[in-house]
């Protein structure tokens, strides 16, 4: 097991943001949160300390915590690839997919808790009794029975899920289920996606937050934005490359990385053209494939200056993803294969993956810049690829799957696909926004909002200050 280091960011930070009465009651939970955990220790434990939203939320959530004054702290499990290859099957069987169909019987079953076991040697030497034991996903169930005996209160939060159970919801969960029984309180995303044999008195729905002053987050003038994505040759422009200067809206110089290795299918997007953009691990769940087809076919529905853009993580030579692999080379395969007219109208970008901070970086710039941002996901726990868009302030157009159903009310803050399968609604919903500019500031001003109401850091705190009142009741 690795710690993982946390820096203690101030509230005030967040504070600044929220409406005086929304600040207030921030201060007096973070009051609240300082007497009830006073002497006591937050513990942290998932599978990855970078990449994917867990991590992603973790990194900010934990340093606001600490920040707070609370003693927090975050652990990251020591696996090997036979025992991530049986949580991968549990993540697919949770969301509902059959995944690479291997088996889930008494070998793994005893590989997942002798992997878990040597990781709980090192934390239950740390974990005192009183303290709270937060453990993220599949990964981590097993550990929750293993530290029974050291009197701290255990909570499992579970960050996938399937709105309805399918038989193969059921296989995952029959495999956890024994693991679960000694964790004091559950977290879902949704209260749709908890198996109905949790005792609802144990059962809490928090859904996930975004923090505005990530890299990914963070307010970028459109000259910026401009620059930077010139600058990586994501979109051109006829002024000279060197005479590139990078400067943040609070006046700070902004670094310019020379090379960032970025692969692109399809000439940098004109200056002038408005971008559709999906950002998107390579997976098959989130349907890039089926973005490119439904733009593709009905481009000539879209007004002339439209172009698509789909940007994942470069995958290429990744051995750990033989997945996101396949899958772009897949997409490659669908582009490749459309006539050259609309070919043109296509770009297919991966953005360099051995620098979180440049990748969010270039995702902040890509989402700013998007006409329309999509997320047309066949299944989704939650979407941040849907928050972050929306804290933009752009309209996005989304499937009504999972958590996305929550983060958008069609029409309001964003547009619902009924049937994610259905190309033509699909390119009639992209049509209504970038047909008609005032109502697609409308949705985009709403989502604004919506994202400032519901998913920002605060509200997310103060949920957990209420679970750990009554933990410790
Ligand atoms: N993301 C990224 N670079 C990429 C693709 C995705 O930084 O090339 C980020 C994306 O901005 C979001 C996260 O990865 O913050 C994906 O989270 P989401 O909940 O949308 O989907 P997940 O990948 O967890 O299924």
């Amino acid at each position: 097991m690795r710690e993982v280091d946390i820096d203690a960011v101030s509230l005030d930070r967040l504070g600044s943001l929220l409406a005086p009465e929304r600040a207030a009651r921030l201060a007096r939970y973070v009051e609240r949160a300082r007497e009830l955990l006073a002497g006591r220790t937050v513990w942290n434990v998932n599978a990855t300390a970078q990449g994917g939203g867990v991590a992603e939320m973790l990194q900010f959530l934990l340093a606001y915590t600490k920040g707070a004054g609370v003693e927090t702290r975050w652990l990251v499990l020591d696996g090997d690839p036979a025992f991530f290859a049986i949580t991968k099957r549990l993540h697919n069987l949770l969301h509902g997919m059959a995944g690479d169909g291997g088996p889930l019987g008494v070998a793994e079953q005893r590989h997942y808790s002798e992997v878990l076991t040597r990781n709980h040697d090192r934390l239950e030497s740390m974990v005192r009794p009183g303290d709270i034991v937060l453990l993220h996903d599949p990964q981590t169930a097993g550990l929750a029975g293993m530290l029974r005996g050291t009197g701290a209160h255990l909570v499992w939060r579970c960050h996938i899920g399937r709105d309805e159970p399918t038989e193969l919801t059921e296989i995952g969960w029959t495999f956890l289920r024994p693991h679960l029984e000694a964790a004091d309180a559950f977290i879902f995303s949704r209260r749709a996606y908890a198996p109905a044999w949790l005792p609802d008195d144990r059962l809490w729905v928090i859904p996930p937050s975004l923090d505005p002053f990530s890299a990914k987050n963070t307010e970028l003038s459109p000259a910026d934005v401009d620059a930077a994505l010139r600058e990586a040759s994501l979109v051109n422009t006829s002024q000279d490359h060197g005479s590139l200067r990078f400067t943040r809206r609070n006046g700070a110089p902004g670094t310019v990385r020379g090379h960032r290795r970025l692969v692109l299918d399809g000439a940098p997007v004109t200056r002038g053209a408005r971008l559709v953009l999906q950002v998107s691990r390579w997976d098959r769940l989130k349907d890039m494939g089926g973005v490119l087809r439904g733009f593709a076919e009905h481009v000539d529905d879209l007004p002339p200056d439209v172009h698509l853009m789909l940007v994942g993580p470069d995958v290429q030579g990744v051995s750990d993803d033989p997945e996101g692999a396949e899958v772009l080379a897949e997409v490659r395969g669908l582009w490749q294969a459309l006539p050259a007219r609309r070919r043109s109208r296509v770009h297919l970008a991966c953005l360099p993956m051995d620098d979180i901070d440049e990748n969010a970086h270039l995702v902040n710039c890509l989402q700013r810049r998007a006409a329309v941002v999509v997320q047309k996901s066949l299944v989704e726990g939650f979407g941040l690829t849907v928050t972050e868009p929306m804290w933009k302030a752009k309209p996005v157009v989304a499937s009504a799957v999972g958590g996305i159903q929550d983060q958008i009310i069609d029409g309001e803050s964003g547009l619902l696909l009924r049937d994610p399968t259905d190309l033509d609604s699909f390119a009639k919903r992209l049509q209504d926004v970038l047909v008609d500019e005032e109502y697609a500031r409308r949705l985009g001003t709403a989502a604004r909002s919506r994202v400032r109401d519901l998913y920002l850091g605060d509200r997310h705190l103060t949920q957990y200050v209420d679970l750990f009142e009554q933990l410790y009741q």
